[in-house]
């Protein structure tokens, strides 16, 4: 589809509307060369930008050569032919918009597209009928277009600074290149969100935000009201969950029937910036039941709601919870582009459209990209993880799927200092959940420093390096017992393993699958592995190994607390042993062991841990540790 820009001069400043060129009057045609969409944002970019005087002048007859040559010469170094403005006035220009607004309206359109952002050629996709005219979709978009209910830019949009793509918001991962859709030299195209369908310059892009509640009077409707908690989930909470539970009950609730009691809805870019909360949950606190209560209230208000995560194989298991939580409701799973998805990226993004989504959908935070202010509460769980940390696209894609007036939960184990600083000065509360399901306390590290271990990390494969106190602390927990040894890298923990004479499992290990099953089978074994499995996996009754673990650019501060939290996560065994190894003590190891006794001495001073429980390292030193227990003396704060 090309299109032309329409601008009329009033004295007022520029009116200007970018609409296909079929939709043009033919007497408006003539003459005018009809634009790819990047080009013709651009155009209508550089009218809405000019200065008062030029535009003065515009509005009395002058100076519209000097201004179409400029335009020309603008097109031209983006390789185009001249040019796509059609003068007109006033009248004309409402005229040809109102016309377009009329044709082709169709609720199909507006159903798949509501609380989406989709590229035309998804939006094509989701809507082929067999024997069906592919345009169709397309005029009908613009038909929601014209009549102001939707939004439409080029994929990728050119500017000053270079050239952007609206999807994803890359600059540097945008290039020109030779385009067979719409015959320019210069096509600009993105290659960072690619794997969802290229974003083009010469490709619309269309997003229609969706309501932040159902519409209906102030009960919720039938449905909601079918979006219950299974009893037994609710019966099961500990103390420390119900109690978050019941805050974050009451911040959601409050929220949103804020906005909807106040009646008119709240402008974008106004009030206090987007609403939410923190939750900042102990490893083993069970914080997706915490974070359940809260959607069970959006959804029981009429609202949408999102819970995503960074990873793809968090995502499949929490659909498959929430599903059960909610008493079997269907629930939607988008999942692919995650870090370790390859399979399943061309899957899910076929499955997506053809059916209505559910109230509730789970997502990996990479789909978040396909949804545009649609939802009224999105919880984001793992936050501080790979791939979402650290990635301005998914920051983007998350936040632009939340609805302006909606809520957000963001919940981790470790937010990290940055986090919690931007949460309070955003007015966002912090909701703590400081102990564990099972009300034992966290396992405190012990840490065994020793100039060996060097030796080791420089030759991880060699067996005569092994330390003879970590064959020690290995041998005297196997008979009863699954250790996790995590190391910094794949060519340490392949070493290891080698050297050792164990399995290894790491994100390019071609038998992961198979490892982990096995591991999970099993009652003694040993596992070497990366970070790959820092969090979101639970084997029951687990100790811990962190090798290297002073290095310095994988296991920081976060990281070292999530591997620990692995040990001591079932009621059956919550005792479990964690020792980090290193030749050297780094601030990362300090710092994370003190934060793991401050949780602690945090849930015993709420009386949330379990009358007799005491933290594993002020229990009985085991006879057959070799470990050093100088540090013990700190600990006893249970
Ligand atoms: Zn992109
Ligand atoms: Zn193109």
């Amino acid at each position: 589809m090309r299109y032309a820009v329409l601008a009329a001069w009033t004295p007022a400043g520029a009116r200007t509307a970018v609409v296909p060129f079929v939709a043009l009057p033919p007497d408006l045609r003539r003459g005018v060369a009809p634009l790819p969409l990047y080009a013709a944002r651009w155009v209508q970019a550089s009218l809405e930008s000019m200065r008062w005087g030029i535009l003065e002048q515009l509005a009395a007859g002058f100076a519209r050569r000097r201004v179409a040559r400029r335009l020309e010469q603008g097109l031209g170094r983006m390789g185009l032919e001249p040019s796509g403005v059609a003068w007109c006035d006033e009248g004309r220009l409402a005229a040809v918009v109102l016309a377009l607004a009329g044709r082709d309206a169709d609720d199909g359109v507006r159903r798949v597209l509501e609380g989406r952002m989709l590229l035309g050629s998804e939006l094509v996709r989701a809507l082929r009928r067999p024997g069906g005219d592919p345009d169709a979709a397309r005029s009908a978009a613009e038909a929601l277009v014209a009549a102001g209910a939707a939004e439409r830019v080029a994929a990728v949009e050119v500017d000053e600074s270079g050239a952007r793509c609206q999807r994803c918001g890359g600059r540097q991962s945008v290039y020109p290149e030779p385009c067979g859709h719409c015959g320019s030299p210069f096509c600009p195209r993105c290659s960072r969100c690619a794997a969802m369908g290229v974003a083009r310059g010469c490709e619309p892009l269309y997003a229609m935000s969706g309501p932040l509640l159902a519409a209906g009077d102030d009960g919720p409707d039938a449905s909601a009201t079918a979006w219950r908690l299974a009893p037994e989930l609710v019966g099961a909470l500990s103390p420390a969950q119900c109690r978050a539970s019941q805050a974050l009950r009451r911040e959601v609730a409050a929220h949103l029937r804020g906005q909807r009691g106040g009646g008119e809805p709240v402008p974008i870019g106004t009030g206090q910036g987007p609403r939410g909360c923190v939750v900042w949950a102990v490893t083993g606190a069970g914080k997706t039941e915490v974070a359940f209560g809260a959607v069970e209230v959006a959804l029981g208000m009429g609202g949408r709601v999102l819970m995503a995560v960074p990873r793809r194989a968090i995502a499949a298991e929490l659909a498959e919870r929430a599903r059960r939580a909610f008493g079997g409701q269907t629930v939607t799973l988008l999942m692919g582009r995650g870090p370790d998805d390859r399979a399943g990226a061309g899957r899910a993004r076929s499955s997506v459209w053809r059916e209505e989504p559910s109230p509730l959908v789970v997502a990996t935070t990479h789909q978040a990209l396909r949804w545009y202010r649609a939802f009224s509460l999105v919880v984001l769980d793992e936050f501080d993880a790979f791939p979402y940390a650290g990635s301005d696209m998914l920051a983007l894609a998350v936040e632009r799927a939340a609805h302006p007036d909606g809520f957000r939960v963001v919940m981790s184990a470790t937010p990290g200092e940055a986090r919690l600083a931007s949460a309070r000065q955003a007015g966002w509360p912090v909701i703590h959940v400081p102990a564990r399901h099972h009300g034992h306390p966290l396992p405190v590290p012990e840490v065994r420093v020793e100039r060996a271990v060097r030796r080791w990390e420089q030759a991880p494969d060699d067996p005569q390096r092994v330390p003879a106190f970590v064959r020690t602390w290995l041998a005297a927990r196997r008979p009863r017992t699954r250790v996790l040894v995590f190391c910094p890298t794949v060519a340490l923990a392949e070493g290891v393993a080698r050297s050792l004479g164990v399995m290894v499992c790491h994100s390019a290990h071609p038998h992961r699958e198979r490892t982990l099953a096995r591991f999970a089978a099993s009652q003694d074994q040993v596992l070497v592995s990366t970070t790959l499995l820092e969090r979101g996996v639970t084997f029951a009754g687990l100790d811990v190994l962190v090798l290297f673990a002073d290095h310095p650019a994988v296991f920081d501060e976060a990281t070292l607390v999530q591997m620990a939290g692995r040990a001591g996560r079932s009621a059956e065994r919550p005792d479990g042993r964690v020792l980090f190894v290193a030749a050297t003590a780094s601030r990362a190891m300090r710092r994370a062991v003190e934060a793991i006794e401050a949780m602690n001495r945090r849930a015993a001073a709420e009386g949330l841990l379990r009358q007799g429980t005491t933290s594993p390292s002020t229990a009985a030193p085991d006879e057959d540790s070799p470990v050093g227990r100088g540090r013990t003396g700190r600990r006893d704060m249970v």
